[in-house]
């Protein structure tokens, strides 16, 4: 039996797509212009810049996933987006965009707009962000092959022209598929981190699960909504905790929940005006740049409450309400949030059933470690960028120095330009780029939506590409990997002149 759904969670009209024509980047089976691994938020941003500002030019986007789902499993009743709508796919780059998320909400009819300006509300419900990012993937979906894993990129060359060779397994059709392309743009996303502790158990545990799977594991685990009264605990202090604290009360009457979490407090993220423009505003990415090394880590540590560690502060409000409320009635409380505690010890429950969990306490005065049994566990223990996301790319360390250094673990972090490309050892053609992995040169934003618009019109613009010209002809790099048929020499059809920019870096 599945997991009831409370009665507010998003309606089927809301998660509908309305019908759209296909926007097409024009491929055909010759070198893309640009090629990208990973078709998240990021990447669908740079997709809108590039059929927006590159007309003609080719573009094929790669990812694992089935089909887009943004964070499907923390798409909770009450979980709000924490930007502003108007740092959507395209708006700050183009406000005339069709890519907007006011063209979005039209795309349903003006009655769909107006309703939603009545909310008064600059932030729109996660489930609607991730409805409107369906929609957006789905009109680029022709120019995206889903289901396939990018495996290994080589360097190569065809005529002069510096390519990049991608192999790619696709897990659909169980085959083995060979692209190549001028210009690369890398958006793996982020990792679930998994502390130690528990990573060496997770395969006997079923019961734990990262936050990044909590409906997934909410459905598995098979929990009745109405009668389940065993004990859960989530492990954390930051956002994605206190929202899965929040729904497993609501969504559970009877369960009991605890949280627990190192630091003193649960603090809220702050999102005021003038801490917003210095962090996220996209001119402060050129600001950031610019700084020296000490100056950036002083800039990311003064406003890392901002992204890291903290709460929406009306999660907070509705949280300690709770706390107090349960004041009111005589005996144990039923849910508990506690701070200053961390996990000592995983074990099996009593008679081989649920997990006992050791907790101990981060202060010298906190007394003895404590131990209790729970049906299920949730780690919102953050998420990671390690260097082995990006492991398909060791061919190409050779030839470029910083991500040889990051991949080997000789640097701590990705070094790329300003424009988020990679420095090559050698002049070549084309360009690799690496978005989502530079906070520490591009400021906090980097990870985030707030700059994805803007900077995915950075990299159209640093993007290496040929002269347009009416007839091209192409030969194969490596006659023996041919991909969809494509043969030594290939006529190519007429490309759209690119009136709009230099066809040198720019
Ligand atoms: C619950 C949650 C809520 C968030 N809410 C906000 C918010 O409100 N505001 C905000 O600014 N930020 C938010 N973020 C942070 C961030 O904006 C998102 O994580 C966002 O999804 C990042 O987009 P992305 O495209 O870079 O990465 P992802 O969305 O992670 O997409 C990366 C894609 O790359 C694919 N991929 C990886 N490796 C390969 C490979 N080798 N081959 C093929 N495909 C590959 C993956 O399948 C994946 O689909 C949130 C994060 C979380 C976890």
């Amino acid at each position: 039996m599945s997991v009831e759904l409370p009665a507010s969670s998003p309606s089927p009209a809301l998660l509908q797509t309305p019908p759209d024509d296909d926007l097409v980047i024009k491929h055909e089976n010759e070198p893309y212009d640009l090629l990208g691994v990973g078709f998240g938020p990021t990447h669908i941003a740079l997709a809108v810049a590039f059929a927006e500002e590159r007309p003609g030019k080719r573009a094929l986007f790669i990812d694992a996933r089935e089909t887009f789902a943004w964070h499907p499993a923390l798409l909770l009743p009450a979980s709000r987006m924490q930007i502003s709508f108007l740092k959507d796919l395209a708006t700050f780059r183009n406000p005339q965009s069709s890519f907007s998320f006011v063209s979005y909400l039209h795309s349903f009819g003006v009655d769909r707009l107006a309703s939603f300006s009545n909310l008064g509300s600059w932030t729109p419900s996660r489930t609607e962000w991730a409805s409107y990012l369906a929609w957006a993937a789905k009109r680029l979906e022709s120019n995206v092959w889903w289901s396939s894993k990018v495996v290994s990129v080589q360097p190569t060359t065809d005529a002069g022209d510096s390519l990049v060779e991608i192999t790619v397994r696709d897990f659909a059709r169980q085959t083995t598929r060979v692209v190549y392309a001028r210009n690369l743009s890398l958006a793996p996303g982020a990792t679930p981190f998994i502390p130690k502790l528990f990573g060496d158990v997770l395969p006997a545990f079923p019961e734990i699960a990262h936050t990044s799977a909590y409906l997934s594991t909410l459905e598995r685990l098979k929990l009745n909504a109405a009668t389940f009264s065993g004990r859960v605990a989530v492990v954390g202090g930051g956002q994605s905790s206190a929202e899965v604290f929040h729904d497993l009360i609501s969504r559970f009457p009877n369960a009991k929940v605890d949280m627990f979490y190192r630091a003193s407090a649960l603090v809220p993220a702050d999102d005021s005006p003038f801490v917003n423009a210095r962090a996220f505003d996209p001119a402060r990415t050129e600001e950031f740049f610019g700084l020296q090394t000490q100056e950036r880590s002083a800039r990311l540590a003064e406003f890392r409450r901002a992204n890291y560690a903290c709460v929406a502060p009306e999660l907070i409000e509705s949280m300690y309400k709770l706390l107090y409320l349960q004041r009111l009635h005589p005996g144990e409380p039923q849910h508990r949030i506690v701070p200053n505690t961390e996990v000592l010890s995983v074990e099996r429950g009593e008679d081989g059933v649920g997990v006992r969990l050791t907790i101990g306490s981060t202060l010298s005065t906190g007394g003895a470690p404590t131990t209790g049994e729970y049906a299920a566990v949730f780690l919102g223990t953050g998420y990671h960028r390690p260097s082995s996301s990006l492991s398909f790319l060791a061919g190409l360390a050779s030839e470029y120095p910083a991500l040889g250094a990051f991949l080997s673990g000789a640097a701590p972090a990705l070094e790329v330009g300003r424009d988020y490309a990679l420095e090559g050892s050698s002049e070549r053609g084309g360009r690799v780029f690496v978005l989502g992995f530079s906070e520490t040169t591009h400021g906090l934003s980097e990870t985030l939506l707030s700059v994805g618009a803007v900077r995915a019109g950075e990299v159209v613009a640093a993007l290496q590409l040929p002269a347009a010209a009416a007839v091209a002809e192409v030969s194969t790099p490596v006659a023996s990997k041919t991909e969809r048929g494509r043969s030594a020499h290939v006529h190519v059809g007429t490309l759209t002149p690119d009136s709009e920019r230099s066809p040198e870096r720019d």
